[in-house]
């Protein structure tokens, strides 16, 4: 492929925030296409809007996305040809084009300040019109305009846009989409403190770092016919655009910070993994019209189409995100599951019986398969580290009296006692207890009170299993207290 038709996407979010789960999908999208084409993926920070600013988002940017794994192929930390990405550090250029507007005529100053402008939008919604600028400035004089221009006047630059006209949008989601110019107002291009709007920036740099594709969510569509606009007046070749469907909350509302935990930091915080966020988010929007579900990113790579990307909002599902990342932890290596586990487990100061790494393998290897967040696994495996306070009636199997559930646990205790120091494992004991079971009306009449007694949980792995990470000795102790607690 020649240079001239390379794919060339780019994100582009405004560091107004954390990376957010609908900025990360959109990302997501934008590598697919670069990179199943063999193109490139750039980020690029828009940072015009100096009110939003928000410290540390853009590390944060950076950071979320490598831990996604979508690495960037020019960016704002790393460079590239087209540098700087960062729409802040490239003020001139944006002027350069404004005033190139203002010379073609397709754009012009505006003095008007913010009360005129108030004014007037009162008026247009006191007559039931769509408030837009009413050109008051387009038809100043030239010697007008010098006049305040060299009396330093505040001003802005304004897009000329044209009466009569229908601009089409060929979205290779959405299809054709017009707008009719009379629907448009005179956007501003360039803003009194010398900052470029969104509108230009975001077209002169998708020129002029070469990106062929032009991807975002749907809330951009109606900006588009301006940008095309823009397009034609300084001369350039018009990008192709895709707009994705926005992400929804379960009850259809626009997902946002303030309706939904959105900021990926906190998802990478709870332990979801990246190839599970991929996975789910790569579904957030689009199809592969088959069964299949699980997709690694090569697969993504090859499958991914913006003809299956889908036109109706994606509802954001908080379950099938935790299924994906259940699926994706099942299987992950037992050592590797372990070290991302640590973290959340007690730490080992107050726990120095978590120092032995065998037993905290063999703990996370019995949450393996129930675990669906690695943070869960602090809660779910509290009890090997501190046995909770429960109440005595848990112990109770059916129709078991007090008596019985001591005896019960007596023999559970005997059995444990007799088992050597060097046969103490799940395996032996499982035996050696169902064996015994195996002689009961059920065999819940020995494991369950048993169970409870090491766990004080209702619901927990086999009591063998539990018993052989707890070491004979701190069994007998959980049996003791238990047995003590039914006085
Ligand atoms: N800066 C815009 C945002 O925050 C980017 C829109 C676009 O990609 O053109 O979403």
């Amino acid at each position: 492929m020649s240079s001239k038709n390379q794919v060339r996407t780019r994100f582009a979010p405004s560091p107004t925030g954390y990376l957010h789960i609908g900025g990360l999908r959109t990302a997501l999208y934008a590598y697919l296409i670069a990179k199943q084409a063999s193109g490139q993926f750039v980020l690029r920070l828009e940072d015009t809007d100096l009110e939003r600013y928000v410290a540390g988002a853009a590390e944060a940017i950076y950071s979320g996305l490598k831990w996604a794994g979508l690495h960037y192929d020019e960016g704002p930390d790393i460079g590239g040809p087209y540098a700087p990405y960062v729409q802040s550090q490239r003020l001139d250029t944006y002027k350069k084009y404004a005033n190139e507007l203002v010379a073609k005529g397709h754009a012009y100053y505006c003095f008007c300040d913010k009360k005129t402008l108030e004014e007037m939008r009162q008026e247009q919604v006191a007559k039931k019109q769509a408030p837009k600028y009413d050109r008051l400035c387009f038809s100043l004089s030239q010697e007008k305009i010098d006049v305040k221009l060299k009396a330093g006047e505040p001003h802005v630059v304004r897009m000329k846009i044209p009466a009569g006209r229908v601009i089409e949008v060929n979205d290779l989601v959405r299809g054709k989409v017009s707008y009719k110019s009379e629907e448009l107002d005179d956007q501003v291009l360039l803003k009194s403190d010398g900052y470029p709007t969104y509108h230009l920036a975001v077209v002169v740099d998708d020129h002029l770092m070469k990106i062929s594709h032009v991807t975002r969510t749907e809330e951009w569509l109606p900006s588009t016919p301006k940008h095309i606009l823009l397009y034609e007046y300084f001369g350039w070749q018009i990008p192709q655009f895709a707009h994705f469907p926005l992400i929804l909350n379960p009850d259809k509302t626009k997902m946002s910070k303030r309706t939904g935990d959105v900021a990926m930091g906190n998802y990478i915080k709870k332990g979801y993994l990246p190839e599970a966020m991929i996975n789910y988010l790569a579904f957030l929007g689009w199809n592969p019209g088959t069964a299949k579900e699980i997709y690694s990113m090569e697969e993504l790579l090859k499958e991914f189409s913006l003809e299956r990307v889908h036109k109706a909002g994606a509802i954001f599902n908080i379950e099938k995100l935790n299924w994906y990342n259940g699926h994706y932890i099942k299987q992950m290596p037992l050592d590797k599951l372990t070290g991302m586990c640590i973290p959340y487990l007690p730490d080992p100061v107050s726990h120095p019986e978590r120092s032995e790494g065998s037993k905290i393998k063999k703990i996370v290897a019995l949450e393996q398969e129930r675990l669906q967040v690695l943070s869960e696994i602090g809660e779910h495996t509290a009890f090997f580290f501190a046995l909770p306070p429960f109440d005595k009636a848990l112990l109770k199997w059916k129709e078991m009296n007090d008596e019985e559930i001591k005896k019960s646990l007596d023999m559970a205790k005997d059995i444990i006692t007799n088992t050597p120091d060097s046969e103490f494992t799940k395996e032996k004991l499982s035996e050696t207890l169902l064996a015994e079971a195996a002689k009961m009306p059920n065999k819940g009449y020995l494991l369950w009170p048993l169970r409870v007694a090491l766990s004080g949980q209702k619901n927990s792995p086999p009591p063998f299993d539990i018993a052989e990470i707890l070491g004979k000795e701190e069994s007998l102790e959980r049996i003791k207290t238990a047995v003590y607690s039914i006085g």
